[in-house]
């Protein structure tokens, strides 16, 4: 079900929307191999008509299959918006587009979402990847090689 609210209905009163965004519908290209959307978003918005915009409040939810960078391993991740805003104009340069007293609010959701997305997906924070060991030794010869310029790196970090 598309996730679009009708101008006319919302002269008298507030339009509450609850329903999935398939995962076609929603059509997020991630542009990242380790990130796929494999069920569709939930939505559950009210959608508010002011004198020259509209207001959406609601909550997105969405599950994402993801690959952890470090050691492969696929897993789910939950993300949700609990407090979603959206208000979008009827005027000006960012104004909606507005089809048969329609507004698709679907790319909004799917731009919020997407800034959610983990940008290196790990299967838990302290994965320790596939190599661990050889990591390490890496790791520690680098260290007795430079060591200012490794300190100087944890220094940037904090
Ligand atoms: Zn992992």
């Amino acid at each position: 079900m598309p996730l679009i609210v009708n101008l006319r209905h919302l002269e008298e009163h507030n339009v509450t929307l609850c329903g999935e965004l398939s995962v076609d519908e929603l059509d997020l290209d991630t542009g990242d191999e380790m990130v796929r959307v494999a069920q569709p978003l939930r939505y559950e918005i009210e959608v508010q008509k002011l004198e020259d915009s509209l207001l959406v409040r609601g909550s997105l939810r969405l599950t994402l299959a993801c690959g952890c960078v470090r050691c492969l391993k696929s897993f789910t991740r939950e993300l949700e918006l609990k407090a979603w805003t959206c208000h979008l104009p009827f005027e000006g340069e960012d104004r909606v587009a507005v089809n048969n007293d329609c507004v698709d609010l679907t790319p909004f959701a799917r731009e919020d979402m997407l800034l959610e997305f983990p940008q290196h997906p790990l299967c838990k924070p302290d994965c320790a990847g596939l190599k661990k060991k050889s990591k390490v030794q890496k790791a520690d010869g680098l260290e007795k090689l430079k060591p200012s310029a490794w300190s100087e790196l944890d220094k940037l970090k904090l």
